[in-house]
């Protein structure tokens, strides 16, 4: 015959536990909870609480700071999961010191960090460089679609929303009318009628609110593009999903241990995103002492997304690296002897006439030999200290060097083929981090600014997951 202990639903059980042996060193848990108490400045939130003379006292957002990353760390994205989790997961218990917060207060902490979230990002962005995770001579940029918190039922041109809320006033007439018959219909179908009711009077006053003096938006070629009733700043975008309404989320990440300098969330295509996402970086880098001249002589790759004309000129601006050598501008044309004349006052004779590359004609010039070898200024003019003597190329056609093709041949070179090679390895991880492991998959806010804030905390979040694993922070 079976033999089972007693079970008593109704004893009662003391369980002594400390919060503080629950953050066990080593563990994400335990990095947040020290970087949060340690090297961030939550002195940035103070402006948001007045509460000091009358008011109930608020829960510190040290709190919330620590469970939202942490949450974001294991993938729970909505302040619900977060709510529950800080009532039974005893780690976000620990790290919330049991206060239990809310998924409203969660919510509104999160939409409203717009400001804080660029010093808190700095502020991890410094512990990273203090460990050495920093300073890579390589830089890739990608980007990934993300679905807003919004239907593409809700998209169209003014002229489609306004016809869509005329169906939808037709429609809630009929149900109108037909509930005006209620009395010959069962409860149950009476209540279904009312819901029905609700339902579509909600959808004509969401439409109706929205289209009040409501002017077309334009996209960058100034035609008129798709609104969103719910959160009209999004946009539908091709993605390898196919079309989603939502954003493009972009990092910037360095190549030495993929930590992400720059995230921002814009409701543009990739090639629009390179200046920004460089001067984003480049903030950044300024913020925790590195000097705007960060980029200079390093390499940076994108996908062919980001080629266009003026990412382009943006790359060639910031890579500018070593002392500027001596250009064409700097020798002057001695029309009488058709000869050059450098710097240092030797001359240069024409080698060749109507050479022709891929991107322009020009003339070849030579200086001597012996001239170059004894000149003071050689550093300034020779491009590496074993070359013999300058070389001038005179550009004789009118066309200017297209950006766009010389990149092509970068790209095409065996040099240049090994570089791009590296761009999956830098970037790729980094993405698949967030939107598969970390579930970011989708944005669960609207707006803009606040979809911006839960990227930028994903970026963050990666940051700190790095400073775990290289750092000495364990
Ligand atoms: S290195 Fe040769 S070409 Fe250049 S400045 Fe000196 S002499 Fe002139």
């Amino acid at each position: 015959m079976a033999k089972y202990k007693p079970s008593n639903e109704k004893q009662m059980v003391m369980l002594p536990i400390s919060l503080q042996d629950q953050l066990v060193p080593g563990t994400l848990e335990h990095t947040i909870n020290r970087l949060v108490e340690e090297n961030i400045d939550l002195s940035v939130f103070d402006e948001r609480y007045k509460n000091d003379e009358t008011g109930a006292a608020a829960i510190h957002p040290k709190i919330l700071l620590k469970v939202i990353l942490l949450a974001y760390a294991r993938g729970m994205i909505s302040s619900r999961q977060i709510e529950r989790a800080c009532q039974e997961n005893i780690i976000f218990i620990a790290l919330s010191y049991g206060y239990a917060p809310d998924y409203s207060t969660i919510a509104s902490f999160i939409s409203s960090m717009q400001s804080e979230v660029q010093t808190l990002f700095s502020d991890v962005l410094l512990v990273c460089e203090e460990l050495g995770l920093l300073d890579g001579i390589h830089f890739s940029l990608d980007g990934v679609k993300l679905s807003a918190n919004v239907s593409k039922e809700w998209s169209g041109t003014i002229e489609e929303l306004k016809h869509k809320r005329d169906k939808l006033e037709e429609k809630l007439k009929r149900v109108i009318a037909e509930h005006g018959q209620a009395d010959q219909h069962p409860q149950v179908e009476i209540e279904r009628q009312k819901k029905r009711e609700r339902r579509f009077q909600l959808q004509v006053e969401r439409l109706n609110e929205f289209l009040k003096d409501r002017e077309p938006k334009l996209g960058s070629e100034g035609k008129e593009i798709q609104s969103n009733a719910v959160d009209n700043a999004s946009v539908k975008m091709p993605s390898s999903h196919g079309v989603v309404q939502g954003y493009n989320a972009q990092a910037l990440v360095d190549s030495k241990h993929q930590v992400i300098l720059a995230a921002e969330a814009f409701a543009s295509q990739d090639h629009e995103n390179l200046k920004p996402m460089l001067a984003g970086a480049k903030k950044n880098l300024v913020s925790i002492g590195k000097t705007p001249d960060y980029f200079e002589g390093k390499g940076l790759t994108a996908d062919s997304n980001y080629h266009s004309l003026n990412s382009l000129k943006v790359c060639k601006e910031n890579a500018t690296s070593k002392p500027k050598l001596f250009t064409a501008a700097d020798f002057t044309f001695d029309a009488t002897r058709q000869v050059y004349l450098c710097p240092h006052g030797k001359e240069l004779t024409c080698h060749a006439r109507g050479q022709v590359n891929r991107h322009r004609t020009y003339d070849l010039y030579h200086a001597r030999t012996e001239d170059c070898a004894a000149c003071p200024l050689r550093l300034r003019c020779l491009k590496k200290a074993d070359t013999v003597c300058r070389n001038l190329s005179i550009q004789v056609d009118s066309q200017q060097p297209n950006l766009i093709d010389e990149m092509n041949a970068k790209i095409d070179s065996e040099q240049g083929k090994k570089i791009y090679a590296r761009r999956l390895a830098i970037v790729e991880p980094v993405f698949a981090n967030i939107c598969v492991h970390k579930h970011m998959d989708r944005f669960t806010l609207r707006s803009k600014r606040k979809v911006d804030v839960q990227w930028r905390l994903f970026a963050l979040v990666h940051n700190i997951g790095k400073s775990q694993l290289f750092g000495a922070l364990i």
